[in-house]
């Protein structure tokens, strides 16, 4: 999945590629498991396992629980990928980019033109407002000058990643719940 290869291109440029078999066998264990269970999953020292998910987890890349043993009274940590925050911080770089966009697709319309379907006599609205919105040349009524070949596009990616946005938000909200 390519979400999950992001995800541990994320990790490698962070804390480097030593920390990542652990963070790998966590990702497609995609449950909780012990760093006890982990170690022996892997062949690896408890200790070694347990160094290499405090870093992971200093970093955001792993999460844990932990809950204390009755009998020992010793706490007994599960440890799971934490590929939902990768989510989230892709999600809230695409609510800047809507953000962005809308502003960009405001001041776009606030440039608005008038131009006379007679002759293409184009002003803008402080000129066409002088005009009493007649032409010049002419008398015949302005229209509102279409620009909307950019505000189109514009248009069509905010709508698109709208979308996108509200479709993982909804994702998200659910996977946590
Ligand atoms: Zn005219």
């Amino acid at each position: 999945m390519a979400e999950e290869e992001l995800f541990l291109e994320v990790a490698r440029k962070t804390v480097g590629e030593d920390y990542l078999d652990v963070l790998n066998h966590l990702i497609k264990k995609g449950t909780e498991i012990t760093d006890k269970d982990l170690a022996a999953e892997m062949n690896l020292k408890d200790n070694e396992v347990r160094k290499k998910l405090y870093v992971l987890q200093e970093y955001g890349f792993v999460t844990y629980r932990k809950v204390r043993d009755k009998e020992t009274g010793w706490y007994v940590y599960y440890w799971k990928a934490n590929v939902e925050s990768l989510n989230e911080i892709i999600l809230q770089r695409k609510r800047e980019v809507l953000s962005k966009l809308k502003m960009r697709l405001e001041g776009d319309s606030s440039q608005i033109y008038y131009v006379c379907p007679n002759d293409g006599y184009k002003v803008d609205f402080d000129a066409a407002m002088e005009q009493d919105f007649k032409c010049p040349k002419c008398g015949t009524p302005f229209e509102v000058y279409d620009s909307d070949r950019f505000n189109s596009t514009l248009l069509t990616m905010i709508e698109k990643l709208g979308n996108e946005i509200e479709n993982e938000t909804k994702l998200l909200g659910n996977k946590s719940s």
